[in-house]
């Protein structure tokens, strides 16, 4: 709008001008190097126009000339970086993909463009991890580590390296590295948090779970278990140390943190009954017997009174401890077999029973086939019970959820698949065992008996 204005008005003085240079007309004359021009004003005028014009149009060209160079330089530079952040986009695709040769292509290509790139370096290292070039990869990395605005990055590339390497120290190393850097972020809390159990080392593993709690990554009922687990292996630490009274307080606040997990519940009542007074463990058994019925929990309940015959046991289990969950299949198994031991059959019979359930396991059939031993001497009301007890599911075991592995007592590390945490108490899957090949077995049983 200015710019038609002031071309407007530019053009009314023009015309202005040539109307009043018409109304007074007038002569130049010229007088140079012998020549004499003689010419009316208004072609002087006309002249001067031009040459103001041819002036400013030099000057123009002038300016373009002078900032040539670095146009087109900055023009060549934008091309250059098109084709490298091309060449990146393309290789993250190919790594996607799962693509090496076009990865390993590209991140040539965005190397060439847009070297010193933080991306190009991420790209490169990426490309040489999918080409199954550790040297490679490794070289990258250690570039990216090198500069202020790649190293966590890099960091976390190298943490990744390590650990498929099974190099736990030097991963813990550069967790603690990325950790300093920027505290608190999630991935290097995890990182730190699975190292320092891979490590055995529980105090790091506490402080590093009790973090990431704080934050929104980890909550609820798995990190209790988890803060339970490892408050029962330094618990297990301090015992080794001899100091009990830290094992202690340790396998109680375990217990407390997860009321369900036996192996806490038996070590918080064996040093309990050694360290504290009787009205303690008292109580103490009837929480974990509420909460923990196991076994491997009646067994240490009754050894805290050593040197106690079995009459006397069966009684103690009866009247302090079957009363707190009085159905519970192990309360039954704990019954049964106090009263095997103290000979008193009706009451082992029926506990048996009631212990089997529907589908009793084989160990039951095996204490009834005892029991018909020792209480009837009867030998071929023992065998019928042996021969059930081939059919019957096997009896529960501490099994890991991750490989299967099957193992009578508890371990915070499977030994086959290294899971931490994995076991769980259960009754195995009967597998493929044929019904065929159980029938071969009753029947060698048959024989061995009519052999008899
Ligand atoms: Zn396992």
């Amino acid at each position: 709008m200015t710019r038609a204005i002031f071309l407007f008005v530019l053009l009314a003085l023009l015309a202005f001008g040539a109307v009043w240079l018409a109304d007074y007309p007038g002569t130049v004359n010229l007088t140079w190097a012998g020549y004499q021009i003689q010419t009316s004003i208004v072609v002087v005028a006309a002249l001067a126009l031009v040459f103001a014009v041819l002036v400013a149009f030099l000057y123009r060209f002038w300016l373009w000339l002078k900032r040539g160079p670095g146009r087109i330089g900055a023009l060549f530079s934008a091309r250059r970086r098109e084709k490298g952040l091309e060449a990146i986009s393309s290789g993250m695709v190919a790594i996607a993909a799962g693509d090496p040769v076009e990865a390993r292509r590209q991140a040539v290509a965005a190397e060439k463009h847009l070297s010193g790139e933080p991306m190009t370096l991420l790209l490169a290292a990426q490309a040489a991890e999918l080409n199954d070039d550790d040297r490679a990869a490794q070289i990258y990395y250690d570039r990216m580590i090198k500069r202020e605005d790649t190293e966590f990055l890099g960091l976390r590339g190298l943490i990744q390296r390590a650990r498929k390497e099974g190099d736990i120290g030097q991963a813990r190393a550069l967790a603690e590295r990325a950790d300093a850097l920027r505290p608190g972020t999630d991935w290097v809390l995890k990182e730190l948090y699975e190292l320092a159990l891979k490590a055995r080392d529980w105090d790091k593993a506490d402080s590093a779970l009790g973090r990431l709690a704080r934050g929104k990554a980890a909550k609820g009922e798995a990190v209790r278990r988890a803060k339970a687990v490892i408050s029962y292996e330094r618990a297990l630490v301090a015992l080794e140390h001899g100091n009990e009274e830290e094992g202690l307080s340790l396998a109680l606040a375990s217990h407390d943190l997860d009321r369900s997990f036996v192996p806490a519940a038996v070590l918080a009542v064996r040093l309990t009954s050694k360290l504290e007074s009787p009205r303690k463990l008292q109580k103490l058994v009837i929480d974990t017997w509420k909460h923990a019925p196991h076994r491997d929990l009646a067994e240490a309940i009754r050894l805290t009174n050593s040197g106690e015959q079995p009459p006397d046991w069966f009684r103690r289990a009866q009247d302090t401890v079957a009363p707190h969950n009085k159905d519970h299949v192990e309360t039954h198994l704990m019954l049964a077999k106090a009263a095997l031991a103290s000979s008193d059959w009706g009451a082992a019979r029926e506990h048996l029973m009631k212990a089997g359930g529907e589908t009793p396991p084989a160990s039951i059939y095996h204490m009834l086939a005892s029991l018909e031993e020792k209480a009837n001497a009867d030998a071929i009301a023992a065998r019928e019970w042996i021969l059930k007890s081939a059919n019957a599911p096997q009896d529960p075991l501490w099994i890991c959820n991750n490989c299967g592995r099957q193992q009578d007592k508890w371990s915070v590390h499977c030994p086959s698949c290294d899971s931490f945490d994995s076991f769980s108490w259960k009754a195995p899957d009967r597998g493929t065992q044929s019904l065929e090949s159980i029938d071969v077995e009753v029947v060698e049983e048959i024989k061995a008996v009519q052999a008899d």
